[in-house]
């Protein structure tokens, strides 16, 4: 088993710097430099997804903070089998995911963030965005579906939004799961040519695929205007699941142990009470 990355070198070399100039064309979807083999890639997320747990433990018991994972990425890209995995041993009490489809009419009759604020985790807890706000300057960008001159404003709200959320205790990180057209291409065949597969296929996706410039576009756009210190995005190299999942298992567990929750201090000794 060769030498595994630290938190820090994964977080570094997928992190989007901010205010830097930035292209997804220097990030390869299938960069192997961290781990090499494979069963390694799966061993690492399998120690560290136990680790978040551990960690998760005291976030929940010190109940003072909550840390947001925002998961985001073209059809296919796994954002799903990436919370499988890297929340495989995390006890289902402290996590909480929210998925995020088509708005509903009444989500869209609030502004776009209405119906994203309700889920952000509270204190003690860790949330997970299958798809998020981005899509508001994403699918909604690229399909033309709110007046060009809206999306324009909405890189500096979702700015302002994510401080004041950071700035009241919540720690968020940020993945783009980035995935090559061919891969997308096979996993979309396996979809169809795998019977229990068969239910994830939606002909839909085949029209978002079509638009695949235009996403790449919109992606660079958001994540360049969006990546902030206290918020960073990262871009995980994802045509190979097990990899991508130690990458993102890393950085998680990093944040983690960044906010280095305690348990807290229960103000009694265990000895002046005898149970009887
Ligand atoms: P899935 O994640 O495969 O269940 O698909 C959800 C679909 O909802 C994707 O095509 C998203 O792009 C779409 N979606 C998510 N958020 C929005 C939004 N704010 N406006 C329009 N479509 C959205
Ligand atoms: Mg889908």
């Amino acid at each position: 088993m060769g030498e595994r990355p630290s938190s820090k070198d994964c977080a570094k070399a997928c992190r989007v710097d901010p205010g830097a100039p930035f292209s997804l064309k220097d990030f390869d979807p299938d960069d192997r430099r961290f781990f090499e083999d494979e069963d390694d890639a799966k061993d690492s997320w399998r120690d560290d997804s136990e680790e978040i747990d551990k960690l998760q433990d005291k976030l929940f018991a010190e109940g003072k903070r909550a840390l947001l994972i925002v998961l985001q990425g073209i059809d296919c890209a796994g954002k799903g089998g990436t919370i499988r995995r890297v929340f495989n041993a995390t006890g289902p009490r402290g996590v909480r995911v929210a998925a995020f489809g088509k708005p509903t009419d009444r989500e869209l009759s609030h502004d776009y963030l209405w119906r994203v604020h309700q889920v952000v985790p509270p204190r003690g807890f860790i949330g997970v965005f299958d798809r998020s706000h981005y899509e508001d300057v994403l699918i909604v960008k690229v399909r033309e579906l709110a007046p060009a001159d809206a999306v324009e404003k909405r890189y500096d709200q979702i700015n302002a939004f994510e401080k004041h959320l950071v700035e009241n205790d919540v720690a968020i990180v940020k993945f783009m799961l980035h995935m090559s057209k061919e891969e997308q291409a096979r996993r979309l065949q396996d979809r169809l040519d795998t019977p229990k597969k068969r239910w994830k296929f939606n002909p839909s996706d085949l029209e978002e695929r079509k638009l695949w410039d235009d996403y790449a576009a919109a992606y660079e756009e958001a994540l360049q205007r969006c990546s902030t210190k206290h918020a960073p995005w990262h871009v995980v190299p994802s045509d190979n699941k097990e990899r991508r999942s130690a990458i993102v298992a890393r950085i998680v567990r990093g944040a983690l142990e960044d906010m280095d929750p305690k348990y807290p201090d229960t103000g009694y000794k265990p000895e002046d009470y005898v149970i009887s």
